[in-house]
């Protein structure tokens, strides 16, 4: 079977302790490959490595590592198909959704950083006539990236494109829910020419790896993706170390339909919001709320369009929904499709598994669930589910529903959906989320920031802002009397 391996000081290694953990391909549901079960040993070597190459890579001509970079995005752009295939076999996602949207993004990240990191300026501020200020940006050092499941490759390069455009050596652990791509990257990185030792990739779990890497003394920084238990975890780790940390968790977040809406517009890209990518993207609009005009009607052509998203073998084009990732998060979902049920909700479609035909017959596919009946303030309602399932919630009045859509610990973004100008200015303030679509979703420019409030994470990714978190400024003031 085939054994992925560690990436380590510019060598594709075993782990230290020879051991491997089973990597799953959920649309079939049988393992197809093997993953490092790596350790602290493994992450001792790769922090060697990565602070042995930091003088030379941290101090090289900015061009010379832009020009790197941009070569890594051209080799994923040469292997995309071979990519797009690897992530949705990883993965359980449409191989249309991979090659549209996952492999693009990640060389579009590669790229936005390795141009950004080129104009990237610092401030200067004349202090009266008196003294001059500027600030520095520098590089921090070796920048631990620890990246999810949902979108492995596209979120695995969203850190590491501007740890390392900013002149930081990096240990970066992806999911080993979903290590294949990192695996393929790490590959292009060897061909690209990256020296030995600035990218460093070790596969394995999160408490091992993982933790190891939180942990280390030499890791001054940490960039984590994934779960708000995680995060926490990571944070009561990291914190008193003091080291710099972005954490980018969980969401549950609202998707606002006003009655004076365009109504086509907004079902059509509710259904995407919804269940795209399975629901397991952060920024799916799981809880809906609809104004009372339009209700009974958003509801009865919400439900009719779901029931004819195709759930199927992902290799196949006409397949809308493909797998989710794994048989315990499969699991998870519809525990919480029953949770659902026994708070009282009432499933309009979906709220079962499905069996797919042929050589899917055994993969983890989930019918996308339409549920209504619930309280904003349930379980249902108030926890990450992270799946195919969406609740479908009234309201009256545009203070009603901005109270409701701000009611759960998350914070990661919104969506709202009106006509009226005034009102979509005015429940865009109000809403505590990082993110605010108004009549699209997931609308993405890089140069933005990106992130949570509340439970939904601490920092901003994104822009400049990445750039400020992956370098240190230092203030100097020169008198000038
Ligand atoms: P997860 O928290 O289980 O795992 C994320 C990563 O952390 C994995 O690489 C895992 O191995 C690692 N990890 C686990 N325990 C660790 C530990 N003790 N120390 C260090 N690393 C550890 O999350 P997941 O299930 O992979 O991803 C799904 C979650 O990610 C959802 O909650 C989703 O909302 C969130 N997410 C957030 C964003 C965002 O930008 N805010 C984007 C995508 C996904």
């Amino acid at each position: 079977m085939f054994k992925i391996k560690n990436y380590i000081n510019g060598q594709l290694v075993e782990p230290e302790s020879g051991e491997y953990l089973d990597n799953y391909n959920p649309a079939e549901g049988k393992v197809y490959s093997l993953i490092p079960d790596s350790d602290d040993r493994d992450v001792q070597k790769a922090v060697v490595a990565a602070n042995a190459a930091f003088d030379g890579w941290s101090s090289m001509p900015v061009l010379k590592r832009s020009a790197i970079l941009l070569k890594i995005a051209d080799f994923i752009d040469r292997d995309h198909e071979k990519l797009a295939r690897a992530e949705s076999d990883d993965n359980g996602k449409p191989l249309s959704l991979a090659s549209r949207v996952d492999i693009p993004r990640a060389s579009s990240n590669m790229r936005f950083y390795a141009t950004a990191i080129q104009h990237f300026a610092s401030e200067s501020h004349m202090s009266d006539d008196q003294a001059l200020n500027y600030t520095t940006r520098t590089p921090v050092g070796v920048a631990g990236c620890i990246s999810p499941w949902n979108l492995p490759l596209y979120l695995f390069t969203w850190k590491v494109a501007p740890a390392l455009a900013a002149g930081n050596t990096v240990v970066a652990k992806p999911s080993e829910i979903t290590p294949m791509t990192a695996y393929l990257f790490s590959e292009l990185c060897i061909e690209a020419g990256l020296p030995e030792g600035v990218l460093n990739i070790v596969h394995g779990l999160g408490a091992k790896a993982g933790q190891a890497i939180v942990e280390h003394p030499d890791i001054p920084l940490i960039s984590f993706t994934g779960g708000t238990t995680t995060g926490k975890h990571i944070a009561a780790t990291a914190a008193p170390m003091f080291k710099k940390m972005s954490l980018e968790l969980g969401g549950k977040n609202p998707n606002i339909i006003f009655d004076d809406c365009d109504f086509d517009q907004a079902l059509k890209v509710s259904i995407h919001s919804s269940f795209a990518n399975q629901g397991q993207i952060c920024l799916c609009g799981s809880r809906i709320f609809v104004q009372e005009g339009i209700y009974d009607r958003f509801v009865s052509q919400f439900v009719e369009r779901v029931k004819t998203l195709k759930v199927g073998d992902p290799h196949d084009e006409t397949s809308k929904v493909g797998a989710v990732v794994s048989k315990q998060h499969k699991d998870k979902i519809l525990s919480y499709i029953k949770l659902a049920q026994d708070e009282g909700g009432e499933i309009l479609c979906g709220g079962h598994q499905v069996k797919v035909e042929g050589r899917c017959e055994e993969g983890y596919f989930i019918a996308p669930t339409v549920i209504v009946g619930l309280d904003a303030t349930c379980r249902t309602n108030q926890e990450e589910i992270f799946g195919p399932v969406v609740t479908i919630i009234p309201f009256k009045a545009e203070d009603e529903v901005i109270a409701l859509a701000n009611s759960t610990a998350y914070g990661l973004s919104a969506t709202i959906w009106t006509d009226n100008l005034k009102r979509a200015h005015r429940v865009s303030h109000q809403i505590k989320s990082g993110i605010v679509w108004v009549n699209t979703w997931l609308f993405r420019d890089l140069r933005t920031p990106f992130g949570g409030m509340k439970q939904s994470g601490v920092g901003r990714e994104g822009g400049e802002e990445a750039l400020r978190f992956f370098t240190e400024s230092k203030n100097i003031c020169i008198a000038l009397k």
